[in-house]
């Protein structure tokens, strides 16, 4: 299934150009007060709806162009994501010191992982907005996994049975020596959509192909097989450190082809499988 988020509060499944509105089952969602949940009620709770949704398929529809496409995920935890993870990035950054600050093209068995401000989600229906013209802004496509049940110390075998679903993930940088978590971390440089494609039709998410262009030249071209550290030990690793909760999304890593945008720049992205997204690119001001 294709589950989208859109407009204000709606919920709906993806069926080709158009979208069966399950909003009314959000109702159903448990209800909660002050303290909220620090996960996302809506993905914690997909197991109790996929057969709710399957029975709900003859409700109203709406057209697909007709609304407002939101981040597929409302309430993430955190953003868990992977530095250089394709061999031929690490190249990339390894041959070009004057862009790629010499202290961020360790290994990630060496860095580790990082976190992203989840402030800085971004649906496919916004721009981009770049906050530093003056500074290099690159784009980066990865393979978004959406976790759908609270987990620690995942052993990658189990790994994936913990995941709700895909999407397609930008992972905007601010090229420099600051930490990764502040240089991609700004208002509007985590870009998910167009859709959480639901695990079932994803069995295995090696194997993907995807690319990104912009303006209509392909910059990145790769396929998630060449992924150094694969989704499943990606989750193991991750979860040796914290809990990973329902609507927290691992970020798997970009291949080579990273480079920079700019205001007015079109950038789309497709992943196999999953979609695309189309994305403009805007000045903050
Ligand atoms: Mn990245």
């Amino acid at each position: 299934m294709w589950l989208c988020q859109f407009n204000e509060r709606g919920f709906g499944l993806v069926e080709g150009n158009e979208i069966v509105d399950l909003t009314h089952l959000l109702e159903e969602l448990p209800a909660t007060g002050y303290p909220y949940p620090t996960h996302d009620t809506m993905i914690a709770a997909l197991p109790d709806l996929l057969p709710r949704i399957a029975d709900a398929k003859m409700g109203p529809r709406l057209p697909l162009a007709s609304v407002r496409l939101q981040a597929p995920v409302r309430n993430p935890g955190k953003f868990v994501a992977a530095p250089v993870n394709y061999a031929k990035h690490h190249e990339e950054t390894i041959a070009d010191p004057a862009t790629f600050a010499r202290e961020h093209v360790r290994k990630i068995q060496e860095t580790g992982l990082f976190l992203k401000a989840t402030s800085s989600s971004s649906g496919p229906s916004d721009p981009i907005r770049t906050r530093f013209p003056d500074r290099r802004t690159d784009h980066e496509i990865e393979l978004a996994a959406v976790i759908g049940r609270a987990g620690s110390n995942i052993a990658a075998a189990d790994a994936l049975s913990y995941i709700a679903g895909y999407c397609i993930g930008l992972d905007i940088t601010v090229r420099g020596p600051e930490e990764r978590s502040l240089r991609k971390s700004i208002d509007s440089y985590s870009v998910l959509g167009p859709w959480l494609v639901t695990a079932d039709e994803i069995p295995d998410p090696s194997g993907l192909n995807f690319e990104l262009s912009v303006n209509g030249e392909i910059r990145q071209k790769a396929n998630t097989s060449d992924l150094i550290m694969s989704v499943p030990e990606l989750i193991e690793f991750a979860s040796r450190y914290y809990t990973l909760h329902p609507g927290d999304v691992l970020f798997t890593g970009t291949p080579e082809g990273v480079g920079p945008i700019q205001p007015g720049d079109k950038v789309h992205a497709n992943i196999e499988r999953i979609g695309s997204i189309s994305i403009s690119v805007d000045s903050s001001e």
